[in-house]
């Protein structure tokens, strides 16, 4: 579909488009706390979330509507536009009642097409800026299916949020960032802006600053991260949140790059690694179609002889050796595992495909 869209959320001079704010509002006095602070840092938009989507019940759910006049009044007395997550249409209209900014839909909204469906139809003939997170699960057909119900209700102003992605097994992260997804919609929509939120890739402090830089280098618009006067007591995702003054020292240290420069020195001399590259890539792939040729041979010579094609002790052994040469390299054992197991189950496609192929030309006649 196409979409033409605007663009408050695009970075702007090279700098980045900072939202930031607590988790949840808590009391008024949380919230204006929290907001002078940032206001005095400069930053372009206050998030805090009013109505809380908990993953059990029975915690904190969200102050609810109060926490709309709460929002109100940062905007009256700092002047920053504000944001809340909406899921359902009595949020759309509540927060637009109370001259809401911007409103965003969260991970648990985006994953499903009935609750973005009725945020769009709330949303039917207002053009207010909103801010759709990618789902919880890494389908990036769901994430432009949201995108393009809010932007058929007639939205505009369309940004995304980039949270991470739920994942199941030992990693640092509380949703793995995935980075080829937020890449793989900009390079569909180069148009819509793309917002870093490091605090939900990350769930703690140490490595906030780590994936905020990783999303500048990527040319990201911008960062929402959560900042609460007091992280410590905060009533939800209090592990992850940190102070005004963390969060100006986190900003400061962001090293923002050029997207691109019209040096020629700059431009010929990366012309040429790029090239290097482009001929090592070439050799890999040569390499890879010879390596699929012997195992097809290895699949004609098991044939004859009646053998399994998966010898799991022969695997182990690649896997092993293969990860301790990559460490040398340089290459993470993440990175050796995920292109090993690729190699491998190409291997096993291309080894099937002749040991049944007799199978399947028998089934295939008549
Ligand atoms: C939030 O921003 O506080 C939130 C609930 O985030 P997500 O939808 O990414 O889980
Ligand atoms: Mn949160």
């Amino acid at each position: 579909m196409e979409m033409n869209l605007k663009s408050m959320f695009k970075k702007a001079d090279g700098k980045p488009f900072v939202i930031a704010g607590p988790c949840s509002a808590e009391s008024e006095e949380q919230v204006m706390t929290a907001a002078k602070a940032l206001a005095a840092q400069g930053i372009d938009c206050f998030r805090s979330g009013i109505w809380k989507p908990r993953t059990r019940p029975g915690s904190f759910e969200g102050v609810g509507r109060v926490g709309l006049k709460w929002m109100k009044r940062v905007k009256q007395e700092t002047g920053l536009p504000v944001t809340v997550e909406v899921a359902k249409r009595d949020h759309v209209f509540d927060a637009l009642k109370h001259g809401i900014d911007v409103l965003w839909l969260g991970a648990r909204t985006t994953v499903n097409p009935f609750s973005v469906q009725e945020v769009a139809d709330a949303l039917e003939g207002v053009d207010v800026p909103v801010l759709i997170k990618n789902p919880i699960n890494p389908d990036l057909k769901l994430w432009i299916g949201a995108i393009e119900r809010i932007y058929k209700a007639g939205i505009t102003q369309i940004g995304v949020i980039h949270r991470g992605f739920s994942y199941h097994g030992e990693t640092k992260y509380r949703n793995v960032p995935r980075w080829q997804l937020p890449i793989e919609l900009k390079r569909r929509f180069p148009d819509l802006a793309i917002i870093n939120d490091n605090s939900h890739i990350c769930g703690r402090r140490d490595i906030l600053l780590d994936v905020a830089q990783k999303a500048m280098d990527l040319d990201f618009d911008g960062i929402m991260t959560e900042v609460h006067p007091t992280p410590d007591d905060a009533w939800s995702d209090a592990a992850q949140q940190i102070t005004p003054d963390q969060f100006k020292d986190l900003v400061d240290s962001l090293v923002l790059r050029e997207p691109t420069t019209d040096d020629i020195e700059f431009l010929e001399h990366i012309e040429h690694l790029r090239g290097e590259i482009d001929e090592i890539d070439n050799e890999l792939i040569n390499l890879l179609g010879r390596r699929m040729q012997l195992a097809e041979g290895i699949g004609e010579y098991k044939k004859r002889n009646n053998i399994s094609i998966l010898q799991p002790s022969r695997w182990s052994e690649i896997l092993e050796s293969a990860t301790a040469k990559g460490k040398i390299k340089g290459l993470s054992e993440e990175f050796m595992a995920v292109m090993l197991k690729a190699i491998h189950q190409e291997s096993i496609n291309h080894q099937a495909k002749v040991m049944n192929a007799e199978d399947v030309e028998r089934l295939m006649k008549p």
